[in-house]
């Protein structure tokens, strides 16, 4: 993505204070932020209809100390959330910016349902791997495409201006680093530049495009990407031939548990009350409660490539809460079987070895001892006949890497300086994961979309009026 040397007397067919390079949930919180602090912002998204990632998500949204949560009698706090974030991730991530977003994620989530009608709720009935208290806001139908819609339509009530079909192809930048304007291209190849006085680049990360994700995720190279095509690594992209800071660009979240052949996420709720994963040799191999987003690497390292999500009847009535489990269920995914014996014939798995893992189980409810892989079961835990089967296999959702930023939202660059107005939110900015797949806590990327977002938008507001007042 090239980067235009701002000075040559080029002409801007217009000019807006604040341009937004992407319009997922990032791009829009970010534009609803600025508005409030009277700065005027476009958003430019490449797409007919903005989606983004954002719309293939559950969009859980983790906030802590929220009314939401205090309703349903969760104690929760900043600090604790903090806790949970570093230990997933082994505290690899910015200190500073876990605590700017944890701190802030309670009043983001109020502000968006109380200003802009988003119809957040708490998502209650089990807690994702490494997260200590029930703290995922999601709309009601728990998808990411409610969520868009939502913010969609609060950003059309604000007034904001949106131009869809215009990627961004160029940032226009003087010596010094200052963003000057930007070249949007056309789905018929003509352009247009917009001048501007700050940028907030929120056009995720680099999950669409191979060649990234060969560099810096070899691991998942051959792993179907099931985020938005969209996002190709423009934003790291421009910051590498800005000379931005670029952080833990090995990072990412997968997902072990995408329904094959039907494509569809399955939620790991399933894990969490109780299933299991087996391979296709009728064995565990993992410890389910690890973290869905590692668990992408070990279930595409099993034979074909693929598990088995095995559950019973009580979790399958639990998962049918989940919209994208139900499209899955009536797609025909989940298969039952009455007996182990009937679902080995089913699956084509060893019935020996299913038996041995069954009467694992058991045995390690029994003595509550841990397995091999450092999971425990209760006998609450303890899958009961009619059994249900998905096949599914890992993937990945999305990249955690990214431009580094203060706690302002500001990107630095390698010397730690900070540009003079350049922000970076949400798939675009480093996130809070660490470096690897396996610093990913449920939720770390819509936090780091929907609150760096908002802090985006609202610092790039108070510093845009800074400068005009000076
Ligand atoms: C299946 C799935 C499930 C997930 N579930 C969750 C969840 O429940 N909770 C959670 O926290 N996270 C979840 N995630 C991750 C989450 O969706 C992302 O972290 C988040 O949506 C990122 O938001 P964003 O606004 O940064 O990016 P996006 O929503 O991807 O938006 C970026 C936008 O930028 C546009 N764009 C890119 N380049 C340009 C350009 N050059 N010019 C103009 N426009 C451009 C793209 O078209 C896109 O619309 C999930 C991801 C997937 C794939």
């Amino acid at each position: 993505m090239p980067i235009v040397a701002f000075g040559s007397g080029e002409e801007f067919e217009a000019h807006v204070p604040l341009v937004i390079v992407g319009a997922g949930a990032c791009g829009l919180v970010a534009a609803l932020a600025a508005k409030q602090f009277g700065m005027e912002a476009v958003v430019l998204e490449r797409d007919a209809l903005p989606r983004g990632s954002t719309s293939m998500s559950q969009g859980f949204i983790p906030a802590a100390g929220t009314r939401f949560q205090e309703r349903r009698g969760v104690t929760d706090s900043p600090a604790l959330m903090a806790e949970d974030i570093q230990r997933k991730n082994g505290h690899q991530a910015d200190p500073a910016i876990v605590r700017a977003l944890t701190e802030a994620s309670a009043g983001v989530v109020e502000w968006l349902a109380d200003d802009h009608g988003v119809p957040f709720d708490l998502v209650e009935g089990f807690l994702y791997p490494g997260h200590s208290r029930m703290r995922m806001h999601a709309t009601p139908r728990r998808t990411g495409e409610e969520l868009m819609g939502s913010l969609l339509n609060a950003v059309e009530a604000a007034g904001v201006d949106l131009l869809t079909e215009a990627r961004v192809v160029d940032l226009h930048v003087d010596d010094g680093g200052r963003v000057h304007g930007v070249t949007l291209e056309r789905p018929d190849g003509s352009r247009e530049a917009i001048g501007c006085d700050a940028l907030i680049l929120a056009c995720n990360g680099y999950g669409g495009n191979p060649e990234l994700v060969a560099r810096h995720l070899p691991a998942l190279k051959d792993a179907l990407y099931f985020g938005h095509e969209g996002n190709q690594g423009d934003a790291l992209l421009w910051g590498e031939a800005m000379g931005a800071s670029l952080k833990d660009l090995g990072a990412c979240q997968g997902h072990g548990s995408l329904a094959m052949p039907h494509q569809t996420l399955i939620t790991w709720a399933v894990m969490m009350r109780g299933g299991v994963q087996l391979n296709r040799e009728g064995r565990r191999f993992s410890n389910e409660h690890g973290g869905y987003s590692e668990q992408a690497a070990k279930v595409l390292a099993q034979p074909g490539g693929m598990a088995w999500n095995l559950f019973d009847r009580r979790i399958h009535q639990a998962a049918l809460e989940f919209e994208d489990y139900r499209n899955a269920h009536i797609a025909g995914a989940v298969r039952t079987f009455d007996s182990l014996e009937a679902m080995a014939a089913g699956l084509e798995l060893p019935l020996e070895a299913l038996r041995e893992t069954f009467a694992e189980m058991q045995a390690l409810a029994e003595s509550g001892a841990a397995d091999a892989f450092g999971r425990t079961f209760s006998s609450e835990d303890l899958l009961t006949a009619p059994y249900h089967a998905i096949k599914v296999t890992g993937a990945l959702f999305h990249t955690q890497g990214g431009l580094e930023v203060n706690t302002q939202a500001r990107v630095l660059r390698q010397d730690g300086s900070l540009f003079a107005n350049l922000f970076a939110a949400g798939g675009a900015a480093r996130g809070v994961s660490g470096s690897g797949d396996s610093g990913y806590l449920s939720g770390n990327g819509l936090l780091s979309a929907v609150v760096l977002g908002a802090i985006a938008g609202r610092e790039a507001a108070r510093q845009l009026s800074c400068d005009s007042a000076a």
